[in-house]
Order: C-alpha cells, then sequence, then structure tokens
C-alpha cells in the first residue's frame, strides 16, 4: 500500500481539500503534518459542503483514522468546535487523535499574532490571525507547551502562568489587554477534556499501521510558495508543507513516502502578501474571481487570482520529486476564447524558468504564450480524452512546463467530478 502525501504546487487553496477527500476514501489513516486552524479546505460530497480547518479531510470516512501530527500546532478550544460542528451534521469524529507532541496553540499566541500583524503595518505578512506563527515561534525557541503537557494539571497552570509573565509585559507594552492564566488555563483544560483520550502517541499508532501495510493518506496544507524555506520568505507560513515535512510532521521515515501528489489549480490564485507575477487587476480579475468563488475558506478574504504559472509548480516540483499531478479547477476556464499562459519569467533582461528569491521575484515579468481555449461546459465530461482537444493541449502544456505527469483533472466542485 503506497503511502502518498498531497502537497500543494502553489500558493495554497489549490483544491487539495477535495484531492484528500476524494483519496480518503479508500485510505486507512490520514494525517495533517503541519499548520493549524489556518487552514481552510473546503468539502463538498454526500453529507454536505463542509469548510475543515484542523480536522483531517478523512474525516468523511468513518473506517479512516485521522491524526493530527506532531507537526501540527492545534488550538484545542478550536478543535472542539469543530468537532462539534461535524458532530451537528451527523459525521462521527470518533476516529480523530491528536499527537501528544504537538504543540498547543494557546490564546496568547492569537492576540501576539494580531498584534505583530498590527505593528508590521503596511509591511504587514496578511496572516489568518489563528496564532499560527507564533505558536511555531515559540516552539522553535522552546516555548512552546506540547499537547501531553495536559495531563499534568498543576504542572500545566504553573507553565501558563510562567509563559503568561512575557507574553502579557508584551501585549501590555503596545496597549492590549493581558490574558489571565486562571482564564487561559481552564479554557484549554477544558477542551482537552472534551478531547478525552483522543491526545495519545501517535507514532504507535502509525507504525501499527506501516506494519498491517495500511494505505496512509499525508495531508499538506497551504503550498510550497508558502513553504518556510523555499517559498516567498516572510510572506511564507512558519512550517513546511513540502512532502520533506510530511516526513517529520507526521512520524513517517521518508523512504517510505512512495506517492507525491502535487495538486495545481489551472489557474493562480493567492490568499495574503507577496510576489504574484501572474497576477490580474480590475475587472479581469473580478470576473474571474466571481466565476471560480474565490474567497477565502477561513478568513472569506477575496483571494488574488491570475493565469497559470508554471514556475511555480515546477520549482514545487524540484522540492517534492511528484509522481504524478493533480490538476483543479480546470472547468473555471471554460469561458475563456484565449488563456494566457506563463512558462517563464523575465528577470533583469533574461529569461529564466527558476524560480528566484522573494526580492527579485518581485522584479519579474511574466512571459506569456496564448493558448486556444475551448469555450464549452466539461464539467460533466468522464474521462481526458473525451475532453475537447484546446482543454487537452492546455493540460500538455501543464505537463511539459511543470515537469510532471497528470494523474488527476478536477472539472468542477463534487468529489466525483475528477477525471482519473
Ligand atoms: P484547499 O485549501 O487546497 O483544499 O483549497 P480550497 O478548498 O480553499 O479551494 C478549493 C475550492 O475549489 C473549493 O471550494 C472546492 O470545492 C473547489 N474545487 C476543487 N476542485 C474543483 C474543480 O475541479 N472545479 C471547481 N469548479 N471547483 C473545485
Amino acid at each position: 500500500m503506497p503511502v502518498t502525501a498531497i502537497v500543494g504546487a502553489q500558493w495554497g487553496d489549490e483544491g487539495k481539500g477535495k484531492i484528500t477527500d476524494l483519496l480518503a476514501q479508500e485510505a486507512d489513516v490520514v494525517i495533517r503534518y503541519q499548520g493549524g486552524n489556518n487552514a481552510g479546505h473546503t468539502v463538498v460530497n454526500q453529507h454536505g459542503t463542509f469548510k475543515l480547518h484542523l480536522v483531517p479531510s478523512g474525516i468523511f470516512n468513518p473506517k479512516a483514522l485521522c491524526i493530527l501530527g506532531p507537526g501540527t500546532v492545534v488550538d484545542l478550544t478550536a478543535l472542539t468546535h469543530e468537532m462539534a460542528t461535524l458532530e451537528d451534521a451527523g459525521i462521527t469524529t470518533a476516529s480523530l487523535r491528536v499527537s501528544d507532541r504537538a504543540h498547543l496553540l494557546m490564546p496568547w499566541h492569537v492576540a501576539l499574532d494580531r498584534l505583530d500583524e498590527r505593528e508590521r503595518g503596511r509591511q504587514k505578512l496578511g496572516t489568518t490571525g489563528m496564532g499560527v506563527g507564533p505558536a511555531y515561534a515559540d516552539k522553535v525557541a522552546r516555548h512552546g507547551i506540547q499537547a501531553y503537557e495536559i495531563r499534568d494539571e498543576r504542572r500545566f497552570r504553573a507553565r501558563v502562568a510562567h509563559e503568561l509573565e512575557t507574553k502579557n509585559a508584551i501585549l501590555e507594552r503596545f496597549g492590549d489587554e493581558p490574558l489571565d492564566a486562571k482564564a487561559v488555563a481552564d479554557e484549554v483544560l477544558s477542551a482537552a477534556a472534551t478531547l478525552g483520550e483522543r491526545i495519545v502517541d501517535t507514532l504507535a499508532l502509525v507504525e501499527h499501521a506501516l506494519a498491517r501495510d495500511a494505505a496512509i493518506l499525508l495531508e499538506g496544507q497551504l503550498g510550497a510558495m508558502r513553504d518556510l524555506d523555499w517559498g516567498i520568505y516572510p510572506y511564507v507560513t512558519s512550517s513546511n508543507p513540502l512532502a520533506g515535512g510530511a516526513s517529520v510532521g507526521a512520524g513517517i521515515p521518508p523512504r517510505l513516502i512512495t506517492r507525491v501528489i502535487g495538486v495545481v489549480k489551472a489557474y493562480s490564485t493567492a490568499v495574503g502578501e507577496g510576489p504574484f507575477p501572474t497576477e490580474l487587476h480590475g475587472r479581469e480579475a473580478d470576473e474571474l474571481r466571481e466565476r471560480a468563488g474565490e474567497y477565502g475558506a477561513t478568513t472569506g478574504r477575496p483571494r488574488r487570482v491570475g493565469w497559470f504559472d508554471a514556475v511555480a509548480p515546477r520549482h514545487a516540483h524540484r522540492l517534492n520529486a511528484f509522481t504524478e499531478i493533480a490538476v483543479t479547477k480546470l472547468d473555471v476556464l471554460d469561458v475563456y476564447e484565449r488563456i494566457p499562459f506563463c512558462a517563464q519569467y523575465e528577470l533583469d533582461g533574461r529569461r529564466t524558468c527558476d524560480m528566484p528569491p522573494t526580492a527579485a521575484l518581485e522584479r519579474v515579468r511574466p512571459c506569456y504564450e496564448t493558448l486556444a481555449g475551448w469555450l464549452e461546459p466539461i464539467t460533466g465530461m468522464h474521462d481526458r480524452a473525451g475532453l475537447p482537444k484546446e482543454a487537452r493541449a492546455y493540460l500538455t502544456r501543464i505537463e511539459q512546463t511543470v515537469g510532471a505527469p497528470i494523474g488527476m483533472v478536477g472539472v468542477g466542485p463534487e468529489r466525483t467530478a475528477t477525471l482519473l
């Protein structure tokens, strides 16, 4: 059985939720390996439309074990709310487990995230304000609290009080309200009590799954362009969405990850700040955004939209060695007679298809080729060969420029609207 990692190959929001939901039907274990509730994976299936923030998309398969891996940061209160929403819709969350080594995203991380964005002013990062960056900062600075620490209530309360001494000093220095140690500890302990025995050593579960040759799915958040090391720093997330991050963040030895699926939207979108060479503005942008429904799943913010930029997924492929790519939302392009397609950038008078670092990326000019549109709806189509020849040519151009074969094509939001 393969261990499959699902990785975003652009700026995030590539439609990983749908691809994960599809593959999770056959999976025994689904693991989120990085990020926190800043994620917003939209899943449309027979139960309805769901926006998952922390819970792995495998939750809709009652037979799959769903794990928040040690590489995630977990806001226990947000998690219990999300679980309650799912339960209310008739989806059981009994199979959810949280790694006892995952770091807790505490209320002060949310307060510090908002403070940081405010103080950055015009240089703001455009975070979701959920506290994810500060939670990872504390983890790296060795101030983090791991999930297992809630088991010793007295010690946990002391840790909260100790951490708040410095956090409150910062909040007050910038004119924000300090947090009350008792209220914070009560809130987190109450959420932990709701989770009960679900906070466990997930390595043992994963090891057992590997030993019985279970199908394991590793679910990434955001995309390669937001990777802490390889993305558009500083406009990045504070963890590694790449397949390399999946190994550490889920607790799977690297050589056991056998399949890496890069999810690529048929055009480009970005939420938050940072360079985005093919970005559209004005009426053209509004039309594409409306047609595609490009609004943030977590924040509702209108997403920045642009034409397909092959340099980004090519960069992602160099870092992930995708065994295949999944192209999503091809149907959104149904109405265009001609489709601009960026295969290269011009940087300081030279053409390149390598991804430059952030400051240089801000200077590049996208070099467009124009591909023919197909001007007919493709949502009902059942196989790739049946697509209009212009749509097939568009997909071929994606394969040529990214360098990986296409294994799946999304032609509508439904799980079933995917050509395999
Ligand atoms: P994720 O965070 O990578 O899962 O991406 P989002 O869930 O934020 O965005 C994907 C959006 O596109 C969701 O609303 C999906 O239902 C929708 N979607 C996914 N695949 C397709 C597709 O092939 N066609 C269309 N029209 N919508 C899709």
